[in-house]
């Protein structure tokens, strides 16, 4: 245990976000007051200000045995088909430029979720390396890589704390009027003022239980607050209704425009919009372009388009 997780007095900051994609750790996480510990280098250095490049170069990951991470039985468990030595990503290389929106598209169980992890450096890649501005993530400090990276994932994770502390993760200095209109922009806010408690209220299985689009859309509201130079989202469309989506989708618009954005595009309109599309399957990229070319030239992209998204038009 020991190995991969570290005890802490108090759950640091550092990782707040980045364990919004932890999905089936996080209520272990949160019991025991862990966190992932992948170390930071004692020469780790801050990434300077300025417009952000993501690099992957021949990424290769396998996730650690459930031995490594203990406590994971019920991972293992959960997830018979995938023993520790098998490879989930096999040499995945693209690059989102400053600005650039590159959108994950594949079958489900393909790779896209840990590809968007390990830009956070959730895990380390076992093979390759993940780049920011050149610099290998491993060289950065987790203090910066949080600050740069903001994730919102399909499963959203929130503290339990106030929602007004859930908002201030991301941005500590922030006003309870910026608050509120992050939390208008993402959709939420009816809900919240309708509290007794208000931005008081306390979330969490041990408080105001959240549905999953409600999480969700707070989630967005952190990433509005925090308006991280690089955006990482599941935009899992399951959790929202028709009549929010819309005003999500332009609250969505905004918080990613200019920034270098890596998406698990599940709605058509993110994907038409995208600089680059990647086909993962089987843990590789198999196809990459832009909406009109990767459909005429009739491959795995206008296969999937044809099953999963041309009903959306
Ligand atoms: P996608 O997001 O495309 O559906 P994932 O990245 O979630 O795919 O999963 C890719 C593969 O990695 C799958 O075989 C999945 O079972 C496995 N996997 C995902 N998360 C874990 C984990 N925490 N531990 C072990 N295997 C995992
Ligand atoms: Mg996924």
């Amino acid at each position: 245990l020991m190995r991969l997780y570290g005890p802490l007095t108090s759950l640091s900051n550092v990782h707040v976000d980045v364990m919004t994609a932890l999905v089936s750790f996080d209520r272990v996480f949160e019991v025991l007051d862990l966190k992932p510990m992948v170390a930071e280098r004692p020469d780790a250095k801050p990434l300077p200000e300025g417009p952000v490049t993501i690099e992957f170069d021949d990424v290769r990951f396998r996730y650690p045995a459930a031995e490594e991470v203990s406590l994971a039985s019920l991972e293992s468990v959960a997830r018979p088909d995938t023993g520790p030595n098998q490879e989930v990503l096999s040499g995945i290389s693209f690059t989102a430029r400053p600005g650039e929106l590159v959108a994950l598209v594949g079958p489900s169980g393909a790779g896209k979720t840990t590809i968007t992890s390990l830009v956070s450096r959730l895990y380390d890649v076992t093979g390759g390396a993940v780049l920011i501005n050149g610099r290998d993530v491993r060289e950065l400090t987790l203090a910066s890589l949080h600050d740069t990276v903001g994730v919102v994932m399909q499963d959203a994770h929130l503290y339990h704390d106030t929602i007004g502390a859930n908002l201030r993760y991301a941005r500590p200095g922030a006003t309870d009027e910026e608050i509120w209109d992050a939390l208008r922009a993402a959709q939420i806010s009816e809900l919240i003022e309708a509290l007794p408690d208000g931005l008081d209220t306390v979330v969490g299985d041990r408080g105001y239980r959240l549905s999953g689009g409600e999480k969700q859309r707070v989630a967005l509201a952190r990433l509005l607050l925090k308006a991280p130079r690089v955006v990482v989202l599941d935009e899992a469309t399951a959790h929202l209704d028709s009549e929010s989506e819309a005003a999500v989708q332009r609250a969505l618009k905004t918080a990613l425009a200019g920034r270098t954005s890596l998406v698990i595009a599940h709605r058509l309109s993110t994907i038409r919009e995208a600089d680059t599309i990647l086909v993962v399957q089987d843990g590789r990229v198999v196809e990459r372009g832009r909406h009109d070319d990767l459909l005429i030239s009739g491959g795995a992209y206008a296969e999937l388009y044809r099953t999963q998204f041309e009903h959306q038009r």
